[in-house]
């Protein structure tokens, strides 16, 4: 899962520490549930191992169970990563970009623009009327542009998607 750029991007904005939070996932994959034991298999300090999980936790991309030892009354935390958590807010992303994509192909379908050669400001057609077809930033007469190549693009982008 950590070959997909989608997951990285996920937990680099989590965890801001994309290095160790890689091997501190990749240890509770492989069956390791204590703090300690993360920190001795990857040897990252102690202290930036539950930092990366407590963000992780945060996010609810893990979760952790606490025992008492009944000798030492010491407590443990065995530590879980949420793998499915991870997908959920991949599929949420996908949703978003999704329709963002949507909606800006009905935009670009649904109006004409106007531009202006001077410094590329863009207006549909009910702003470029309100101001006589002159820029609002400089004046100048504002032109017709053809918006076909950027339906073709968000058309490609949506079929890409889906
Ligand atoms: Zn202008």
């Amino acid at each position: 899962m950590f070959n997909d750029t989608a997951v990285q991007e996920i937990l680099t904005s989590i965890t801001n520490d994309d290095e160790n939070s890689f091997s501190i996932i990749k240890c509770m994959l492989e069956g390791k549930t204590t703090d300690e034991e993360i920190a001795e298999v990857t040897e990252i300090r102690l202290n930036i191992v539950r930092r990366v999980l407590y963000k992780l936790y945060d996010a609810g991309i893990a979760s952790y169970k606490r025992s008492k030892d009944p000798e030492t009354q010491w407590y443990t935390y065995n530590w879980t990563f949420e793998e499915k958590k991870v997908f959920e807010i991949l599929d949420e992303k996908y949703e978003k970009y999704s329709k963002e994509v949507n909606d800006s192909l009905e935009y670009e379908e649904g109006n004409m623009f106007f531009v202006c050669k001077n410094n590329d400001h863009r207006y549909n057609f009910e702003e470029a009327s309100e101001n006589n077809f002159t820029c609002g930033e400089c004046g100048a007469p504002l032109e017709y542009q053809d918006n076909s190549a950027i339906i073709d693009e968000l058309k490609e982008l949506k079929d890409k998607i889906n």
